[in-house]
């Protein structure tokens, strides 16, 4: 039987619509699944969450044409401050140290929604199905077969490779029965805006505190972004402080690097563990995003090692486009999980470090941690690669995550 499309992507998060986006350069046909409906304003995959967007990032958007929609809306990161409360060590990463007008960009997880929805139409072989809900999917030799609920009407669509990017509780990985490690940190993340007396003048702040982690990300109109990390217990008791209260406590923790803090905004709460799935493909089937990795937001890093994954997804595909290979083949799909598996296995194991390292109030090690900032401040390399792998710029890249278009240099030779 036909298939409907060579390439199904169910989840239009902004892993999912990256690739959709991306896919436009290709000439397979594309279906982009979405159990929200698009454009809606409510979906939870854009939220009022600040992303900070690695300085990769900022060249793969390049290569898939995004970057110039969010550029007026970015506020870029040009130092990085690291530091442990109560404890001497501090590091900073400078973006001058490094060459790059920004090590990263601060940018509202709704407008990355806003732009890609905008650009939706202006692909011509992609084709949205939303609201519609995965309900089931079975592999055959030829193709991948999904169960879609559209709002009430059960649909059954055929493509060559499905796509899951369908998030941490993803439905595909749960019925292929791919396994995963996970480990809960007992922790949750209270995100908010808060405005402060002095200016972040662009640094972002990661302040590792006895409750855990604490970061503060430069903003538009002088606000800043605010990701801190509480056990269950302290959450229940920070999310009924009323503003004020909420303020002082903040100040406690973080101190007065940035003057007093003077208004904080809407403030929302995330449970936070980490994910890994055992395997990243089956014939026909590749897990991309969350629904593959997910991660403590402590090192953002996040949807930037997803993107990174939409890179050289959209690579290969696009390769195997120009050369007639099936696009499903587990051949191919295996060169997708060779080239991105050390940087998935460096990038979670570095913030599950970070995060355990940082959490842990025992005096020696406390001790320790502030020496390794101090280390990492004044060794060189040791800061420069901190700093790359912070930027997203360690390994073999992609066209994308150069900044180029797909079509920019000749093909390699895929299966
Ligand atoms: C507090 C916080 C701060 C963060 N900060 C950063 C940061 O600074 N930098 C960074 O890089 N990362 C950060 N992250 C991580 C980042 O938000 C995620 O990595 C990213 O959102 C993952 O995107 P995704 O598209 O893979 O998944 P999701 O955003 O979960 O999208 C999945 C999509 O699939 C859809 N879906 C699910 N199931 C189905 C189904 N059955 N049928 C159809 N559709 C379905 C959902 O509706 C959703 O739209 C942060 C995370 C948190 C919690």
């Amino acid at each position: 039987m036909q298939a409907d499309y060579d390439i199904l992507i169910v989840g239009g998060g902004m892993v999912g619509g990256s690739l959709a986006v991306a896919l436009g350069e290709t000439g397979f046909s594309v279906g982009l699944v979405e159990a929200h409906p698009y454009g809606s304003g409510s979906e939870p995959a854009y939220d009022d969450r600040s992303i900070a967007l690695a300085y990769g990032s900022r060249r793969i958007f390049e290569g898939i044409g995004l970057w110039q929609g969010m550029a007026d809306e970015l506020t870029p990161i040009q130092e990085i401050h690291v530091s442990d409360r109560g404890h001497l060590g501090v590091t900073r990463l400078d973006c001058k140290e490094e060459g790059v007008e920004a090590l990263g960009y601060v940018v509202e997880s709704r407008i990355i929604g806003r732009v890609l929805n905008e650009r939706f139409s202006q692909v011509a072989n992609l084709e949205l199905i939303s609201p519609a809900k995965l309900e089931d999917i079975s592999i055959t030799r030829d193709a991948g077969t999904v169960e879609l609920n559209c709002a009430g009407t059960l649909k059954t669509v055929r493509a060559r490779l499905i796509v899951a990017a369908d998030g941490t509780m993803s439905a595909i990985r749960d019925k292929l029965g791919i396994e995963v490690q996970r480990k809960d940190y007992g922790q949750s993340a209270l995100i908010a805006n808060v405005s402060t007396e002095r200016p972040h003048e662009f640094v972002a702040y990661e302040r590792f505190t006895d409750s855990g982690p604490l970061a503060l990300l430069p903003m538009s109109h002088g606000r800043c972004s605010l990701v801190w990390t509480h056990n269950q217990e302290e959450l229940a008791r920070t999310e009924a402080m009323d503003d004020e209260v909420f303020l002082n406590a903040l100040q406690e923790r973080f101190g007065y690097r940035l003057g007093r803090f003077t208004r904080v905004g809407q403030r929302a709460s995330y449970p936070l563990g980490l994910l890994r799935a055992k395997e990243d493909i089956r014939s026909r089937v590749v897990l991309i995003g969350n629904a593959s990795h997910t991660l403590h937001p402590v090192a953002g890093q996040g949807f930037n090692l997803g993107l990174r994954d939409v890179a050289v997804l959209a690579d290969l595909l696009f390769d195997a486009d120009q050369q007639g290979v099936d696009p499903g083949s587990l051949e191919l799909l295996g060169q997708y999980t060779n080239w991105r598996k050390g940087d998935l296995d460096r990038v979670s194991e570095y913030t599950d470090i970070l995060v355990r390292l940082f959490t842990n109030p025992w005096p020696p090690l406390a001790h320790a941690r502030s020496g390794g900032l101090m280390a990492v401040d004044v060794i060189t390399p040791l800061k420069r690669l901190l700093a790359r792998q912070n930027m997203g710029r360690t390994g073999h890249m992609p066209r994308l995550a150069r900044g180029l278009p797909l079509q920019a240099y000749p093909k390699r030779n895929v299966q």
